[in-house]
């Protein structure tokens, strides 16, 4: 698809925000219970229970918030400064910085063991929990920025995971932040999302073969072989989302295929969302999404500073 780069970036950013806003509403709730995809829309049908009920349809959660801190931390300094980092961290989970509307929802329990950590006065690159058990999605949903700052693979993959560190520090949370943003890049570059999946697994393997890591991105690329589950595992995520832009062929039926799975459903759609809008492009988003989210005039003024 021949595209320019500001919209594959800017569809990018906006496609993680709406998929996190879209899928707001489905989270905690299964497959089977999910409504048809023609009913998925932020206002969810009116029999349908849902999560976080006083939030107004269009507004995105920690997925977005935390992505656009990282954002902002990048925009101030490019080689990404950890303290201010971690400091637009707890700017939102404590003051509601970065969100549309000021509140704060959704905080995923590893983070806010890392912001005990920060608190306590932990540097911020050790603040993240790093045991094989602290492996959830939660600096994978937000990674996607480092691709609109950058350039190449190495940095790329130094920024990936150094950002991943605040708050998942296992070598796996890390290593997935890589891939994706490697496979971001690659399609960035013209690439489909087929052949950017592949190559980003082939730069990695070579990279850390016979390396310390080398075990862990083998777990991290297995990860492939299971059935997607739309969980909160960085693994299942990472795959779960590849599989929504693999499987479809337009940025909105990408989105609720990833609500269909279930369970994480915002963070799901926001890391499948986010590659989707590479994909496609901005203007492939549809238009009732982008007039529906909220306080996007925040968005535009940090994206014109890319
Ligand atoms: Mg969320």
């Amino acid at each position: 698809m021949n595209l320019s780069q500001p919209s594959r970036l800017r569809g990018g950013l906006f496609g993680l925000l709406i998929g996190d806003a879209l899928g707001v509403p489905y989270e905690f709730h299964s497959a089977a219970s999910i409504p048809e995809s023609s009913a998925i829309e932020m206002t969810p049908p009116a029999h349908f229970e849902r999560a976080h009920a006083g939030v107004p349809p269009g507004t995105w959660s920690d997925d977005g918030a935390q992505a656009l801190a990282l954002l902002d931390a990048l925009l101030r300094n490019r080689e990404l400064d950890l303290d201010t980092f971690a400091d637009n961290l707890l700017d939102w989970v404590q003051r509601g910085a970065f969100t549309p509307d000021g509140r704060v929802f959704d905080v995923g329990l590893q983070t806010q063991r890392a912001f005990e950590q920060l608190r306590s006065g932990v540097p911020a690159a050790n603040a993240g929990p790093d045991d094989e058990r602290d492996n959830g999605n939660g600096s994978l949903m937000r990674c996607l920025p480092v691709v609109l700052v950058t350039t190449s693979r190495d940095e790329a993959i130094h920024l990936a995971r150094k950002q991943s560190r605040v708050t998942h520090g296992h070598a796996r949370a890390q290593l997935t932040c890589a891939l994706y943003c490697v496979t971001a890049l690659g399609i960035v570059e013209g690439l489909s999302a087929a052949d950017a999946v592949r190559a980003a697994e082939d730069e990695l393997l070579q990279r850390y073969a016979d390396s310390p890591d080398e075990a862990e991105l083998k777990i991290v690329l297995d990860g492939r072989f299971d059935a997607p589950q739309g969980s909160g595992y960085v693994v299942d995520s990472f795959w779960s989302a590849i599989h929504c832009v693999l499987s479809t062929r337009c940025y909105e039926d990408c989105v609720k295929r990833a609500i269909s799975l279930g369970n994480d459903t915002d963070t799901t759609a926001a890391i499948a969302g986010g590659l989707a809008g590479i994909v496609y492009g901005e203007d492939a988003i549809p238009g009732r999404w982008m007039a529906a989210l909220q306080h996007k005039a925040l968005v535009d003024v940090m994206l014109a500073k890319i």
